[in-house]
């Protein structure tokens, strides 16, 4: 692990460590559970595991689980795999809803108070009472009901007496604030609906900037890191705290989203692509989710160097969608063996090669690391290569294959080509091509040079294989000031290629997951969705170079 960097709420937390303020400190990453993570999460999650790592301290999993209607299993079990791929390890899991019984019962504090009233007014008048930042708002009819009937209100909508939206309980705070969070803000609606953890036990749920502080007071939270939409939603969470007389005082700290060029970051609008079929699934290697990008073949190496490298600030950012790529290249030149793979194959008859000859070439797995071992690829009289790898008639300083010139076979021969077939429709099927013996890879050949090196599979002993390349799948494109378009107008219809080729002989035992450099290509990764006992299909994770610098 890099050391990690110097921000602005590790400098809190040494604070607050020196000052004796807390003996050990304790975060949380609080997902609600209704969509699959997103690399944006993947921020907070390095933040707020690293910080209480560094420290000593301990890190919750809470699933902020308070409106039943967005909610699932199958996203809370999502959630705990990607973080733990990720390489975190949570100290305690807990669920908000497993609060809802301690968080009534605060409500009902806050009402004997005279901090929290029955309203009737409906969502479109509360709102309307509200008033703006310029308008002062307006008192509810309802403020001013006694403790007794608050109370005996509150029981009732708990007990289920009344429908959807037809009361509310507010907290009764000032309807002239500045803070427009601040003018009586609804903390309980009703709702009749199941609820994935507690069933059909509540018809009241509690709202956000109300189960929130309280989660975080009754775990013992000691910095509450969010994002900076929260920012002025704080003078709310603070008085949550101190009115229902929590004993712990967790301190909220807002910084920075991530936001990333050519994706969207919102798990709604991830939903929608899912929703819509636009991709496959919230796994599609295309999307900015977790488990898209380890389908894809990113490791969890290249995100949290990712996360550390683009720091924690209060500015908000784009960044450039690159800079992940530069971490999977950094980590996957390291890591993945080398291998040759044709996508576009274009047969060569090497027509003075021994008829039914095969013999096996060594090739290092990795020149980088030569503990990473060599491999045989066999090499007989037809192979393939790269369609593009040639051209008829080639422009100047084309140094790849073309009539009359002779190129270098990685790990093998030089072989010129001599003779071009096509089909009744001129189409190119074949070349015809001579090898020279003597020019076999790792004699240490210098009679002549040549100036291109081309990559090829052995025609009778490689495996088809499918390769699918992605491009983005969002066109960022600024000059759209249309507010009609929606994200939707930007997808990019070619973010999807599909290919039919091959891969060496020796990949018959890669495995899903199971990620290769394949020479000249980029890094890709064993599709675990697509593949199958007869067939290996490939996503491209990136290409092998940027022009990005860090
Ligand atoms: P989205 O807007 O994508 O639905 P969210 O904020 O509603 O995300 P939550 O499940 O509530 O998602 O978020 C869990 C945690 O992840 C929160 O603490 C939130 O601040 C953090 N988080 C979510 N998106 C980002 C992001 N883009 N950058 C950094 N942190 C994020
Ligand atoms: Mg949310
Ligand atoms: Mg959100």
């Amino acid at each position: 692990n890099k050391p990690s960097t110097s921000n602005f709420i590790k400098n809190i937390v040494i604070q607050d460590l020196e000052s004796g303020k807390h003996k050990e400190i304790i975060t949380r990453f609080p997902p609600e559970p209704n969509g699959y993570l997103h690399i944006g999460h993947a921020k907070s999650i390095v933040l707020n595991f690293e910080l209480a790592d560094e420290f000593n301290g301990k890190t919750n999993l809470r699933f902020d689980d308070t409106n039943p209607t967005k909610e699932d299993t199958e996203y809370v079990e999502s959630i705990k795999e990607d973080v733990q791929w990720l390489g975190f390890q949570w100290d305690n899991l807990y669920f908000a809803s497993d609060y809802f019984e301690e968080m009534y019962n605060r409500a009902v504090l806050l009402i004997r108070k005279g901090k929290a009233y029955v309203c009737d007014l409906s969502p479109e008048e509360i709102r309307h009472y509200r008033g703006t930042l310029t308008k002062p708002g307006k008192e509810s009819p309802y403020r001013n009901r006694t403790v007794e009937e608050n109370l005996a209100l509150f029981e009732a909508m708990g007990r289920g007496e009344f429908k959807d939206g037809e009361k509310v309980l507010r907290a009764k705070i000032d309807m002239a604030s500045p803070n427009l969070n601040m003018r009586d803000p609804v903390i309980y609606r009703i709702l009749h609906e199941s609820h994935h953890n507690t069933g059909d036990k509540w018809c009241i749920y509690p709202m956000y900037d109300y189960a929130h502080p309280l989660e975080d007071a009754i775990e013992g939270i000691t910095h509450s890191i969010c994002t900076l939409e929260f920012e002025d939603h704080r003078p709310l969470y603070d008085w949550v705290i101190q009115e229902c007389e929590m004993e712990s005082q967790p301190q909220q700290i807002e910084f920075a989203r991530l936001n990333v060029t050519n994706t969207v970051m919102s798990k709604r609008k991830l939903k929608q692509l899912v929703d819509e079929n636009v991709t496959d699934g919230w796994d599609d290697p295309r999307m900015p989710t977790i488990a898209g990008l380890r389908r894809r073949g990113c490791t969890p190496e290249a995100i949290r160097n990712f996360c550390r490298e683009i720091g924690v600030a209060k500015n908000h950012s784009v960044v450039d969608a690159q800079m992940l790529e530069h971490f999977i290249r950094e980590d996957l030149n390291a890591k993945s063996p080398r291998t040759m793979a044709i996508l576009k194959p274009l047969k060569v008859v090497i027509t003075n090669y021994p008829e039914d000859q095969v013999e096996m070439l060594e090739g290092e797995n990795n020149p980088d690391d030569p503990s990473m071992g060599t491999r045989q690829i066999p090499f007989s009289k037809e192979i393939y290569i790269e369609e593009e790898d040639f051209m008829e008639n080639p422009p100047k300083k084309y140094f790849r294959l073309f009539p009359g010139n002779e190129v270098r076979l990685k790990h093998a021969y030089f072989i010129k080509c001599n003779e071009v077939i096509k089909d009744e429709n001129g189409k190119i099927i074949e070349l015809h091509c001579t090898y020279d013996p003597e020019t076999k890879s790792g004699t240490g050949f210098t009679g002549r040079k040549v100036k291109g090196t081309l990559h090829w599979v052995d025609a009778k002993n490689a495996i088809p294989a499918e390769f699918r390349l992605y491009e983005p799948l969002i066109l960022d494109d600024n000059n759209t000031e249309d507010e009609n378009k929606t994200f939707l107008d930007q997808i990019n219809p070619n973010s999807l290629e599909v290919l039919e080729g091959f891969v060496e002989a020796n990949m018959k035992t890669a495995k899903r997951q199971d990620k290769f450099q394949f020479f000249r290509h980029g890094y890709f990764n064993v599709d675990p969705k697509y593949t199958t006992e007869d067939k290996l299909v490939f996503n491209r994770i990136v290409s092998l170079k940027s022009s990005f610098k860090i």
